[in-house]
C-alpha cells in the first residue's frame, strides 16, 4: 500500500493539458494532408495511381480524407510538391462532403448541432460498437480512458449497454455479419441519439472499399453525426472531435 502512494507520488500528475494545450504528436505523424496548389499534373496523376485508395481527385486536386489511410505514398512520390502532411490532427468534421479537402476544414464546433450541446454537453454516454475493425480504431479509443487523456474528466464514457447511452460510436466497416447487430444496438438507444463514425473503413469502406462483404459508408445505412477520419484516428482527433462537436 505504502508502496502504491509512493509510485503515485513520484509518478505525479500525468494527464495531458488538452484542450488548453496542444500536446507535441510524433514527428513522423501525418494528419491533415495540405495540397500544393502549383503541382504539375503528371505528379499529380503518378500520386494518383500510386494511391491505394483511390483517395485523390486529380481534377479538383484534393484528397478525400474519409477514403484515405494516411499511408504517406503520395506525399512521398511528390517529395511534398503535392501533398504534405500536417502534424494538425483536428480534422473531424460535421459533413461526410467536408473530407474532401485540399487543407482547409470547417471549424467542426460551427458545424456542430446546437441542441447536442445542450444536450449532452455536460453528460454524454457512448456505446462503442466494432463492426468488423481491425482493432486499431477500437485500440485507440480505449486510450481515452487512461490517465493521460482522461476522458471521464469531461463527462463523456464508454458504457456497456446501448440503453444507457446517448449514442454508438462505429468503427470497422460494418461487414454483412454485424450489420443486423449494429442495427439492433441502434435501435435499443434511446432518442435523441449521436451516431459517430471512426477511421475510413465506417466512413467508406477502408481498405476493404469495393468488396461485397462490407457496407461502403455507415451514413448508407444510419444518420452520421459526426465523422472522424484516420486509420486509424490518433487518439487526439477522438478527443478533439468529442470535445468540439459536443462541448
Ligand atoms: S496518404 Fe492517402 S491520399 Fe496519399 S496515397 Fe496514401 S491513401 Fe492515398
Ligand atoms: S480504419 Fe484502419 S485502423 Fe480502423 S478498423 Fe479500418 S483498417 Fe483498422
Amino acid at each position: 500500500m505504502l508502496n502504491t502512494l509512493k509510485n503515485r507520488y513520484e509518478q505525479g500528475y500525468r494527464t495531458c493539458g488538452y484542450p488548453k494545450e496542444k500536446p507535441a504528436v510524433f514527428p513522423r505523424y501525418r494528419g491533415r494532408p495540405v495540397i500544393q496548389t502549383g503541382a504539375s499534373p503528371e505528379i499529380i496523376t503518378s500520386c494518383a495511381d500510386a494511391c491505394p485508395q483511390d483517395a485523390i481527385l486529380v481534377a479538383d486536386k484534393k484528397i478525400d480524407m474519409g477514403r484515405c489511410i494516411f499511408c504517406g505514398t503520395c506525399e512521398r512520390i511528390s517529395k511534398g510538391e503535392f501533398v504534405k502532411f500536417t502534424g494538425d490532427f483536428e480534422i473531424s468534421t460535421a459533413q461526410k462532403a467536408d473530407l474532401i479537402t485540399d487543407g482547409d476544414l470547417p471549424a467542426l464546433a460551427e458545424h456542430s448541432k446546437q441542441h447536442f450541446k445542450k444536450l449532452f454537453g455536460r453528460s454524454l454516454q457512448l456505446r462503442q460498437v466494432s463492426a468488423a475493425g481491425c482493432n486499431a480504431c477500437e485500440a485507440d479509443l480505449n486510450v481515452l480512458a487512461t490517465p493521460f487523456f482522461d476522458l471521464a474528466r469531461f463527462g463523456i464514457n464508454f458504457v456497456a449497454s446501448p440503453r444507457h447511452s446517448d449514442g454508438i460510436v462505429v468503427t470497422g466497416p460494418v461487414s454483412r455479419n454485424m450489420k443486423t447487430a449494429l442495427l439492433q444496438t441502434y435501435e435499443a438507444v434511446p432518442n435523441p441519439k449521436v451516431v459517430i463514425a471512426v477511421g475510413s473503413c465506417t466512413i467508406t469502406g477502408g481498405p476493404f472499399l469495393g468488396s461485397p462483404e462490407i457496407t461502403e459508408g455507415l451514413d448508407t445505412i444510419l444518420p452520421v453525426d459526426l465523422f472522424i477520419p484516420g486509420c486509424p484516428p490518433h487518439p487526439l482527433t477522438n478527443l478533439h472531435a468529442l470535445l468540439a462537436f459536443f462541448k
